[in-house]
């Protein structure tokens, strides 16, 4: 783990009790019996959701959103500051967009503006296509921030944007960016009855930066923002150009995930401190710092690996303040408070939810013994040390079994036992190793840890890391893992999770830092779902088609006003011609050239050619993740 602040010692406490969810949960889920619901309304099992969608016929892995979890992160985010303001007495507004580059996917962004219309809460872009959806979906009135770089079209688009009545912001990045902005204010203006522009923001350059692994877009090396003399030159620019009136705004960014608030606090001194200046010097409409995003999520599953050492409360207090700290010493007026949160609007809102396919060492099994009428003595031995395991010999037989073991496999290496002895050896350890890991599970010894990754159990779940967790792959984030049910029994199996591309990187291993345990399940007869928590943020747009596994299954679960689920807006994951036709394929061909090979087969007669045509096309049209094994039993 890369990031993370370890407040406790290392070696101490990697316990997980409930999957950590009194750590991340935010109280969003609660375990009821042996499921775990939404804590909310009617209180549904998220299994409950599952299986219904699964019976309508949709397969493979599933995302579920939760707009009242979108509603209850901008409520607390609006009222927290709102306490704050109270609390300081402090006179300028509090506002907030999302940052689209953070989600884009209609189904959120929808149910985002749909929850938030009390909150005069609008949207930042960073494309021409982000724009885009802000112009459309952003109710007029509400705020529109433009960032990054920008082209001249870019900025055109911002001035259309400003001339239909929307209150938009576009912040300058860099002087030519400004020379560019000067120069389409001319051409949209210059004839005009009554001018308009969008009002100005200016990005600045910090001295502080942010921690952790995205912290690349604040300070000095920083792809983004104005220096102090590149600001001085702006401002003498815009006052040129007669643009001084529209600028309103200082917005910085410094990260996101930001672990710890020490950076925060000094960026808002740094902003603030020019905030002021710029204000005395003559930019009278200045009026509004902007924070850029960076609030952390905590994803942490385990007690002494949490990433966030302060509340919103905190956060808030501390920015009201220093804001007002500043004003007062300087005589300035305070400013509006903005924020471009992102993560923590969104990441909570969504579960991904995926079957297990199978487990990868049920071949250990009592059922897979194939004992003899009479054995090797160490093979009876280990059979006997399983048989008598208790908790107070449970360390001592352990050893004997790793010894039995090494001696056994030198005898098969020399030819004294058989391949059927050896198998025994293998399951015989294995189960005497589950079993007393089981029997000395308080206790916290290196030796048991090592042992758990031997017998680690591995998972092959439908998804792809790739796909829904690509943080996970690239940043080495980790999500919160738990199943939907069983939720009453202890977890035994240390667990590695496979997901169902063919490369060896899609996998979450067992990590003796942050162990996962599963249940140990039958896949022939039992059903197991895992659910991946926190996926709001980043993972949908960045989620790659590696393998061509497209965006999962997903659903809107909204409450009515009886407090009972619905399943709303269900998008299948494309199907496979799709994908395909995605990649530019020419799929007409593609089609012609399966059929036609078919047809044309001298070893099928037509019965058969007509039987093969009808289940081609029916695999064509769905979509590419595997079915479950019950899947398939129902579909026979
Ligand atoms: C990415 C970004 C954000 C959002 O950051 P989070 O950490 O997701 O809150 C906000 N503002 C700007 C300018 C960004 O680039």
């Amino acid at each position: 783990m890369k990031f993370g602040y370890n407040y406790h010692n290392k070696t101490q406490g990697t316990t997980m009790k409930n999957f950590g969810l009194d750590i991340w949960g935010d109280e969003n889920f609660i375990i009821q019996g042996d499921t775990i619901n939404i804590n909310h309304a009617s209180k549904p099992s998220l299994l409950s959701i599952t299986q219904e969608i699964r019976e309508k016929g949709y397969k493979g892995p599933l995302l579920l959103r939760f707009p009242h979890l979108l509603e209850k992160q901008i409520s607390t985010l609006f009222k927290t500051f709102e306490k704050a303001k109270q609390e300081f007495k402090y006179k300028g507004n509090f506002q907030a967009v999302f940052p689209l580059k953070v989600n884009q996917f209609p189904n959120f962004v929808h149910a985002l503006m749909d929850v938030s219309k009390n909150y005069n809460y609008g949207l930042e872009a960073g494309s021409k296509a982000e724009i885009i959806i802000a112009m459309t979906k952003t109710p007029l009135g509400a705020p529109i921030t433009v960032n990054g770089f920008k082209d001249k079209e870019m900025i055109s688009l911002c001035f259309i944007a400003a001339k239909m009545g929307h209150n938009i912001t576009v912040t300058i990045e860099g002087l030519t960016e400004l020379e560019t902005i000067i120069q389409v204010n001319k051409e949209f203006n210059e004839d005009a009855e009554t001018p308009i522009s969008p009002k100005i923001g200016v990005r600045i350059r910090l001295h502080s930066s942010g921690i952790g692994i995205w912290a690349k877009s604040g300070g000095y090396g920083s792809k983004f923002g104005l220096t102090s003399t590149e600001l001085l030159e702006a401002y003498e620019m815009l006052k040129e150009h007669a643009l001084l009136d529209y600028l309103w705004m200082i917005h910085f960014h410094i990260g996101s995930q930001m672990g710890d608030i020490a950076p925060l606090k000094k960026a808002l001194r740094e902003a603030g401190n020019i905030y002021a200046d710029l204000k005395k010097r003559g930019a009278d409409a200045l009026g509004a710092i902007n924070l850029g995003g960076g609030l952390a999520v905590e994803y942490s599953q385990h007690e002494d690996k949490q990433e966030r050492n302060y509340s919103l409360r905190e956060f808030a207090n501390d920015v009201v303040f220093l804001m007002q700290d500043i004003s007062k010493r300087k005589g300035v007026e305070e400013p509006d408070i903005f924020t471009e949160s992102g993560r923590y609007i969104a990441a909570s809102h969504s579960v991904l939810v995926a079957p297990v396919l199978e487990l990868f060492s049920q071949e250990y099994t009592e059922k897979g013994l194939r004992l003899k009428e009479v054995n090797p003595p160490l093979i009876q031995e280990l059979y006997d040390l399983y048989n008598s395991l208790s908790r107070a010999r449970a360390r001592e037989y352990l050893h004997d079994a790793l010894d039995h073991m090494e001696s056994l496999l030198t005898l098969f290496d020399l030819g004294y036992i058989d391949l059927e002895d050896r198998s025994n050896t293998e399951i015989l350890v294995n189960l005497i190793i589950k079993k007393s890991i089981a029997l000395l599970k308080n206790e916290d010894s290196d030796e048991l840890k090592k042992l758990q990754d031997r017998i680690q159990e591995k998972y092959l779940v439908n998804f792809s890391a790739f796909q829904s967790l690509p943080d996970f792959w690239g940043l080495e984030q980790h999500f919160p893992i738990m199943p939907l049910d069983r939720l009453d029994t202890k977890p035994t199996n240390p667990a590695s999770i496979w997901d169902i591309t063919c490369d060896s990187d899609g996998e979450i291993g067992f990590n003796r830092d942050l162990p996962l345990y599963l249940h140990d399940i039958d896949v022939d007869t039992e059903e197991y779902f895992l659910a991946f928590f926190l996926t709001g943020a980043y993972q949908e747009v960045l989620g790659m088609k590696h393998n061509l596994f497209t965006h999962p299954t997903e659903a809107v679960i909204n409450f009515n006003s009886e407090g009972n689920y619905t399943i709303d807006n269900l998008i299948e994951a494309q199907n496979i011609m799709d994908i395909l036709d995605d990649l530019d394929y020419d799929t007409y061909l593609m089609d012609k050239t399966l059929k036609y090979n078919i047809e044309e087969s001298v070893h099928l007669n037509s019965e058969e050619k007509r039987e093969l045509l009808g289940k081609l096309y029916l695999y064509l049209s769905e979509n590419s993740y595997l079915k479950t094994i019950q899947a398939i039993d129902e579909e026979r």
